[in-house]
């Protein structure tokens, strides 16, 4: 007998392909990347690094003489490694091509662990951590009090200023008031593209005041595919000394993590000094065995997988596209009389302040938006009074619908549905009564779907 998780994997991909996927953080993988995932890798436990360093090259043409003849390093801890050191391998290799890195760890089962490796890689309990706080677009793993890492760090939190930019200020006095052993330059809501060489400058500043080495950290989950299609800057270019991100969102990967940095790649089996030169190995032993078991050799193909598919000229017409549908996205928006949070948006992600455009809030717009099958979600302005319960804005992006095959023209439609969404919003007033509106729903509903169904889901 089928088991029902099939009948409702069946539901999904029909919810997938009627609607239209506007959460940033979302996007639609390759049938190849899928079919790696989906592989009989998840048999296999491999806890331990792969050997074969500098002997492949990404496109998997190994030197099979060497790799007889010598006898390499073993970091693992579980025999019968042979075809998964050469994915991972592969995979760390393109990683490094791909974000010009020194070393790549491919092991973190998600973002969240991604960046617990780095703080446990350099930092002792107490040790301060200074990133952009929740409110301002910043994420939970940097330091909302409700994670393990704020109960083991204290994070301090810089903001945003009135443009819905980086306040530097409030950064650079921050980083040399409170001696942070990390400076992170990392968010989820944030529509502007960071000046990395200006908080380097900061950092430099802040480790000569305090006699000591300060990480420099970026988590660049939301925009990791722009920078690998060229079309943000690379903080890893500008002194950064570590990027984390996850492999799901604009990159396109499986859902998973991903650590880069720069520095000393060796042996992770011997415990090196705590300098920042170490970093690479600090990073392998902070993940393995300090805060993961195996490593999902599946999910780790996948990424291998995808980010081969990033380094090809096509993905940088993607990327570039994302930027250009949400620019056009958020100017035909502007239009319509929707404020927009930075007035506009320099990456994937446009920041509507619905209360003030419509005097309604996120959650009902959002509740609405999904009954015609356009995915969104509430999300809390900087400084908020509405807080995360009645946040006043919602968040919404391009690259689910870029891959899809969505340009400029479909951006001014999608801006007419919202808006017609909006209007709804302001005669309903709360949630319930939206359910009196149904007709008008439906009739966007139905125009919706027809649209969707034009561009198909790949690997649907
Ligand atoms: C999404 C995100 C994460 C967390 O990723 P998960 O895979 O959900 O754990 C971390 N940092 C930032 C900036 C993110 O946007």
């Amino acid at each position: 007998m089928k088991d029902v998780v099939f009948d409702l994997i069946e539901s999904e991909k029909t919810r997938q392909k009627e609607g239209l996927e506007l959460i940033p953080s979302e996007n639609y993988v390759s049938a190849e990347v899928l079919k790696a995932m989906g592989s009989i890798l998840t048999n296999k436990y491999s806890e331990g690094y792969p050997s074969f360093e500098g002997i492949g090259n990404i496109d998997g043409e190994w030197d099979e003489k060497k790799i007889a003849e010598e006898i390499l390093p073993n970091y693992r801890y579980y025999g019968g490694q042979k075809n998964v050191d050469r994915i991972e391998r592969l995979a760390i290799d393109r990683a490094c091509r791909l974000f010009h890195a020194d070393h790549a760890n491919v092991q973190p089962h998600s973002g969240a662990q991604a960046n617990t490796a780095v703080y446990f890689a350099w930092c002792e309990p107490g040790d301060t951590i200074l990133g952009m706080s929740l409110p301002a677009g910043g994420h939970l793993t940097h330091g909302a009090p409700v994670t393990l890492s704020a109960h083991v760090y204290n994070f301090v939190g810089y903001g945003v200023d009135e443009d819905g930019d980086i306040d530097y200020e409030d950064l650079e006095s921050k980083a040399l008031a409170e001696d942070p052993k990390i400076i992170l330059v990392g968010y989820s809501a944030f529509m502007k593209v960071p000046d990395f060489k200006r908080v380097s400058e900061i950092r430099d500043k802040a480790a000569k005041k305090f006699g000591h080495e300060i990480l420099l950290m970026a988590d660049m989950a939301h925009v990791a595919g722009l920078i690998a299609g060229g079309v943000h800057p690379n903080p890893l270019d500008y002194g950064f000394d570590v990027m984390t991100t996850t492999t799901h969102k604009t990159l396109r990967g499986p859902r998973g993590g991903l650590i880069m940095s720069r520095g000393n790649v060796a042996s992770p089996l011997k415990k090196p000094e705590k300098k920042l030169e170490n970093i690479p190995i600090l990073i392998d032993r902070a993940v393995f065995p300090g805060s993961q078991g195996g490593p999902l050799e599946h999910v780790i193909a996948a990424k291998a997988v995808a980010f081969g598919e990033a380094l090809l000229p096509s993905f940088k017409k993607y990327a570039e596209q994302i930027v250009k549908n949400a620019k056009v996205l958020a100017e035909n928006l502007q239009a319509l009389g929707f404020i927009l949070q930075g007035n506009g948006t320099e990456n994937h992600l446009v920041l509507v302040d619905v209360k003030n455009s419509f005097g309604f809030d996120g959650k009902i717009y959002e509740k609405a938006l999904d009954m015609v099958g356009l995915t969104l979600n509430a999300n809390a302005l900087p400084y908020d009074k509405g807080g995360a319960f009645k946040p006043s804005g919602v968040r919404l992006g391009t690259p689910a619908i870029t891959t899809r095959g969505f340009s400029e023209k479909e951006m001014a439609v999608l801006a007419g549905w919202m808006k017609q969404v909006a209007d709804i919003c302001v005669e309903a007033k709360t949630e319930e009564n939206l359910a009196k509106f149904e007709k008008d729903l439906t009739k966007i509903r139905e125009e919706v779907m027809a649209l969707a169904l034009k561009f198909p889901v790949p690997a649907i």
